[in-house]
């Protein structure tokens, strides 16, 4: 992708800042944000900044014009929010979803959509596929599935090109806050000497990928002729978080041990992608193992 004019809405946050640094090197990029829990200085300095609510359909018409790829990112992330204030995780995830769908069917764009592996829930077999039906647990996969399914939708009825990406669990630098999932939470903890905190027994698995993989995914996305479908944005390799708190007491040399907590309501048990469709349709691949990518980023601090 290059000589564009994009619109990344969330590209403030940990995966949307990743991917407006790269698109900013070849292209005119807008980031339209409220940082809510994006952050100001991850914004590349190329980039028009536009402070506003996703969800207020006026906002993301202004923020589209001219605009021929939306990137769309912006959201409640947390699961745990959605739980405890479903209504405002659905306004923003669901309703956001749709207004840029809306802006994006008069600006004749296309839309890469940000969905997530959370619509499976507890999936019947792994690796899942993309086609495996939808059984979210959390008030947050729920706006995903809608998310997911309006833009599908939106091809089928009015023609506009859209990828919605079901990203896995993504990590990388960058990632902070309360709800930054655990692979920074753990390398939080290591550094400062403290036990990692297991939520439940530490067997549930997750499909880690690099935050550079998934920006990978998204400008494949941005390209594809086979719109009209979601893919998978995973490594098609799992780690159970205790294999992680592993591997991350490893990397750091520290032995402060594990502390166990009971488990976090919608969380669900093993995840891990299927990879295939993204790889022959897509031509996406992971490039990161997780070993590598901790690797890394404990190199960075
Ligand atoms: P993040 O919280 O760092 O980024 C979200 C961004 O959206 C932030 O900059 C935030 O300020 C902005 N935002 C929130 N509400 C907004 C609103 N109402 N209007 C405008 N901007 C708003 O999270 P992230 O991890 O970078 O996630 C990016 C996207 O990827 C999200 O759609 C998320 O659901 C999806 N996703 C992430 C993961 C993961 O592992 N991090 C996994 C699956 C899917």
């Amino acid at each position: 992708l290059r000589g564009r004019t994009v619109l990344v809405t969330g590209g403030a946050g940990f995966i949307g800042s990743h991917l407006s640094a790269r698109l900013a090197v070849d292209n005119d990029v807008r980031v339209l944000d409220d940082f809510s829990t994006g952050d100001r200085d991850a914004v590349p300095e190329t980039a028009t900044v536009i402070e506003g609510d996703v969800s207020d359909p006026a906002v993301v018409e202004r923020a589209m014009t001219g605009v021929d790829t939306v990137f769309h990112l912006a959201a409640v992330v947390s699961v745990e929010e959605s739980v405890s204030e479903p209504t405002r995780s659905h306004r923003v995830n669901v309703d956001g979803t749709l207004a840029v769908l809306e802006a994006a069917r008069d600006a004749a764009a296309r839309v890469v959509l940000a969905s997530s592996a959370a619509v499976y829930g507890n999936p019947s077999s792994l690796p899942v596929t993309v086609d495996e039906p939808m059984t979210p647990r959390s008030p947050y996969g729920a706006d995903k599935v809608a998310a997911d399914t309006y833009a599908r939708a939106y091809e089928a009825s009015y023609g506009v090109p859209i990828v919605a990406l079901r990203y896995f669990n993504a990590y990388g630098p960058g990632q902070r806050g309360p709800y930054s999932g655990v692979v920074e939470a753990f390398l939080e903890r290591a550094e400062a000497g403290q036990p990692l905190v297991i939520h439940g027994d530490g067997e549930q698995t997750r499909d880690f990928v690099h935050v550079s993989d998934v920006v990978r995914a998204n400008l494949a996305a941005a390209t594809t002729e086979h719109t009209g479908t979601s893919y998978n944005v995973g490594t098609g390799e799992s780690a159970s978080v205790s294999e992680l708190a592993d591997i991350v007491a490893d990397a750091f040399g520290s032995d402060a041990g594990i502390r166990h907590e009971p488990a976090r309501p919608g969380d669900v048990r093993h995840s891990r992608a299927a990879t295939e469709r993204a790889r022959t349709e897509l031509g996406f691949e992971a490039r990161v193992s997780l070993r590598q990518g901790i690797t890394d980023l404990i190199g960075r601090r």
